[in-house]
């Protein structure tokens, strides 16, 4: 699927040649998980794996919407009136980019209509952040259209306002944030209580690495649920503590306020993997800045560890693929996301990843999981125009 496809597509759905044509990537968080609704830092990178949209202006509110990646793309486009959306109004796909024309108008912004086909290589519910990807190419598209001028993190923040109260998924800032901001060869050291950026070098091919993404398949039918205990888990740790956001935690002071809690264990756990993930974040970013790339492996596989034991997120799929790339010389391996299914991530020398590849798709044959999906992860570019 090329972006010439896309405007092919665009032209036999509506008559028309598009105005433009857009990307926007899927991503994969290095480091930093669950952090970013604890006022905390992340690092996602982008992905090579992108969505692309083909988008024209309209006058007359009607807002028209295709996906060739939906019903094989022989659907004819949904018609919606964009002075008639309303967080209630849909609830399949078509919510994604509605509800980022809702948040747009709802900002005060004059989007009058549009019409958008669209296609994707990012991988849906993988944990790669296909919904994101959905949302920052319509809205950097609107963004150029309709002259609006925001920049890619109030995009993001739209965006995110689009998924939590449009589609109703209660996610936090960092996959918008990637998808608009990520710069191709960096890791996004984001702060995500005042969305403060900075672009980390972070070209492992250049040093002889690389990274590789497992998509285990799997997806857990009860994950919406299972991140909302938790967010909710993080907030009565924050209350219990007096302070506005598990991020206002030092690290220094963890064993103390652990101490606090009393015997509130399941709290207790959940503080201690955000504020703990918070400081390899920072750990993460001093060992890339100052050159010791290997040195984050072991981070990784910490952060793996705490998300299982502590955050207890985990699931079969994604222990068998950190516990066999490190028993075959990766660098480090963690669970990427959500949790409970999706990708992990492994760290590994170049010359090692035939051999831990082949151990991770044995392993699984054994264990009689579905064959993983794996591919190697170059830290791309984000959300750009492309014509
Ligand atoms: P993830 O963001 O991890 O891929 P989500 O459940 O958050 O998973 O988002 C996936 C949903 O986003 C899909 O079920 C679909 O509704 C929507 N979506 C993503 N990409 C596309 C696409 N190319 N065409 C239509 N819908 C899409
Ligand atoms: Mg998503």
């Amino acid at each position: 699927m090329g972006a010439q496809q896309v405007r092919d597509g665009f032209v036999g759905l509506y008559g028309a040649e598009p105005e433009g044509l857009w990307a926007a990537p899927g991503r994969v968080n290095l480091i930093g998980e669950h952090t970013d609704y604890n006022d905390g830092f992340v690092m996602p990178f982008a992905l090579p794996h992108v969505t692309v949209a083909a988008v024209s202006r309209r006058t007359d509110g009607l807002l028209r919407l295709h996906s060739a990646d939906v019903g094989g793309g022989a659907s004819a486009p949904v018609e919606l009136r964009v002075d008639e959306l309303t967080p209630e109004s849909d609830r399949d796909w078509t919510a994604y980019p509605a509800g980022v024309v809702w948040a747009l108008r709802e900002a005060g912004h004059a989007v009058t209509g549009a019409d958008v086909h669209l296609a994707s290589t990012v991988p849906a519910g993988a944990g790669l952040s296909s919904s994101a990807a959905l949302e920052v190419v319509v809205a950097l598209a609107l963004n150029d259209l309709f002259e609006l001028g925001l920049r890619g993190w109030q995009l993001a923040r739209l965006c995110q306002r689009a998924e939590n109260v449009y589609v109703g998924a209660p996610t936090g800032i960092m996959d918008q944030t990637a998808s608009a901001c990520c710069a191709e060869g960096h890791a996004l050291f984001l702060d995500t209580r005042d969305l403060a950026q900075k672009q980390i070098p972070f070209d492992l091919a250049a040093e002889g690495m690389r990274l590789l993404v497992v998509d285990t398949r799997v997806k857990h039918a009860h994950s919406d649920g299972e991140y909302g205990k938790r967010r909710a888990g993080c907030e009565k740790g924050a209350a219990l503590l007096g302070v506005d956001a598990l991020r206002d935690v030092p690290y220094a002071k963890l064993d103390a306020v652990l101490g606090r809690l009393g015997d509130e264990e399941e709290v207790r756990r959940l503080v201690r993997h955000v504020v703990t993930e918070d400081e390899r974040v920072e750990r993460v970013v001093s060992l890339l800045e100052s050159g010791d790339t290997r040195a984050i492996g072991p981070v990784l596989t910490e952060g793996h560890l705490s998300l299982r034991d502590d955050f207890r997120i985990s699931c079969p799929e994604l222990d068998l693929v950190v516990d066999t790339a490190n028993a075959s010389g990766a660098l480090g391996a963690r669970m990427t996301g959500g949790g409970f299914g999706g990708s992990a991530i492994v760290l590994a020398e170049e010359t090692d990843v035939p051999a831990i590849t082949k151990a991770i798709e044995e392993a699984f044959a054994t264990a009689g999981f579905t064959t993983p999906r794996v591919f190697e992860a170059v830290p791309s570019a984000g959300a750009r125009r492309l014509a």
